[in-house]
């Protein structure tokens, strides 16, 4: 695959924990880089899946946050995609972060984020870990029933707290979290009531209107609720100086009449000057994960093994006799090197629906009825029971766009299957624009780029990381 990608693929930038960015000058497509890195692949002799990181995307996203909700700081949920790559560019970028355990808030720690840009949004904490929140100063955390108050009480007295209140629940989510966690808006007084007499710090109220919302609706009524529970605290004497709205947002624009995070964002701007008026100073945040993460990744895997089955019999090769009128076209069960035990987890615990093509140019427009399963042993492993793909051999490849939420995160190497390699790539302009300081002299493969170099610092030295683990400053330059 000697496309113009990997001439231009020249530029390395190393950003710890391993991963090191490629910067090409420009990106023709996904599509392409993800050929490219097959070719790679196939000189190293290796057939692995592998994720693409468009670490460019983020950054964009990034953009689109703030310039549709500026009112709004983002705490990326970290659970959506804990890869290092991209909390490392949220945290440069200024994001906050909402975790959800103690390795979640050493992770963001360790990547030099001040302890006032996380919030520990868990209802439901492990003691020891609301003990770690307070040695590290993380302060603020959520809380949405009686027994977690009295648990702070012991170990944290001074934290922060934020109740978490039961989003509306007739509004359709791609995944409900009302069922577990949220404090009825009724009971939100006696519960505040408690934290008044245990004398803890109530500052602010959130929810959350479960993640891959689908009505923007959903954010006008939750925030009209918040409103009714922050008067609530405030008459209880508590003051109240934060408004969490939570996760919820779309990964990617789907262009089928889905709600748009535009939509989103316009109906969440108009409810916030309504009940909560930029100059009652309360501060607005939100905890995106699917946001930020879904689009930045694709996933390309490998057809590793193959049966012809006829159409109707699906893949059960002892069937009896057909039932009259059954079709013995000729239908394809494609077995390929990631599945629902590794990034596809995403079906069973994220509700995510999935579509696929082929990486390879076809010559044919003749398409089958076509069944795509994961690796293991598992019958439980399917990805796709019926989708319409034209022949595909053994070592073809596939591709999953909008692949980084809520996979990566959760995926395990059950019947010992790797995990999918990474392979991390930012757009060489949006990276110096976000680094400038990381520009290097050696320029040749940037000359058609003009624009870039202008505003861009030219150092000789790079990151000190880089000597830590092995990579020598001119390495990141070329
Ligand atoms: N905040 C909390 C407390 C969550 O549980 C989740 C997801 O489950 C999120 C934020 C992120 O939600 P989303 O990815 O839908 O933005």
């Amino acid at each position: 695959y000697p496309s113009t990608v990997t001439k231009q693929t020249k530029m390395k930038q190393y950003i710890g924990n391993g991963c090191v960015v490629e910067l090409p000058a420009i990106v023709e497509s996904k599509h392409s880089l993800i050929e490219s890195k097959i070719g790679f692949q196939e000189n190293e002799n290796k057939d692995d899946a592998f994720f693409v990181f468009d670490l460019g995307d983020i950054v964009h996203k990034y953009a689109n946050w703030v310039h549709r909700l500026p009112r709004v700081k983002p705490f990326y949920a970290v659970k959506c995609n804990d890869d290092h790559a991209v909390l490392k560019i949220l945290a440069d970028l200024g994001a906050s972060f909402d975790c959800a355990s103690k390795a979640e808030i050493q992770k963001i720690l360790n990547l030099d984020v001040d302890p006032s840009r996380i919030i520990y949004a868990n209802p439901c904490k492990q003691t020891s870990f609301i003990k770690y929140s307070a040695s590290k100063n993380v302060r603020t955390m959520t809380f949405d029933n009686e027994a977690e108050l009295y648990k702070i009480k012991t170990v944290f007295p001074s934290a922060r707290l934020v109740l978490r209140i039961l989003p509306p629940s007739d509004f359709k989510v791609q995944c409900e979290l009302g069922m577990k966690f949220g404090c009825h808006p009724k009971k939100a007084s006696n519960l505040l009531s408690i934290a008044k007499s245990l004398g803890l710090d109530v500052v602010g109220v959130s929810f959350h209107v479960g993640s891959g919302c689908e009505d923007a609706q959903a954010f006008a009524v939750a925030i009209e609720k918040a409103r009714d529970v922050f008067d609530l605290a405030c008459n209880l004497g508590f003051n109240m100086e934060l408004l969490d709205i939570g996760g919820g947002y779309p990964g990617h624009d789907t262009g089928n009449g889905a709600v748009t995070f535009q939509e989103m964002a316009d109906v969440i701007n108009t409810s916030l000057e309504k009940y909560f008026p930029e100059a009652d100073g309360v501060k607005v945040i939100a905890e995106p994960g699917r946001y930020f993460a879904a689009s930045a990744l694709s996933l390309a895997v490998n057809v590793i093994a193959k049966r012809v089955v006829s159409r109707d019999r699906k893949g059960k090769d002892n069937l009896p006799e057909q039932s009259p009128g059954a079709s013995d076209e000729p239908a394809m069960m494609y077995y390929i090197n990631d599945g629902v035990y590794g990034s596809f987890n995403c079906l069973l615990y994220d509700h995510a629906a999935v579509t696929t093509s082929p990486v390879q140019e076809q010559d044919t427009d003749l398409n089958y009825t076509s069944s795509i399963w994961g690796p293991t042993c598992d019958g439980l492993d399917c990805i796709l029971e019926e989708c319409q793909l034209p022949e595909l051999g053994i070592g073809d490849w596939l591709y999953f766009d909008n692949m980084g939420a809520y996979t990566v995160a959760a995926g395990s190497t059950f019947n010992g299957m790797p995990r999918p390699r990474n392979f991390y790539y930012c757009q060489a302009d949006i990276w110096y624009r976000l680094y400038p300081e990381t520009a290097c002299k050696v320029e040749r493969s940037m000359k058609t780029v003009p624009q870039m170099k202008a505003g861009r610092q030219l150092l000789e030295t790079a990151d000190p990381d880089i000597e830590k683990h092995g990579h020598s400053p001119i390495e990141t330059c070329l």
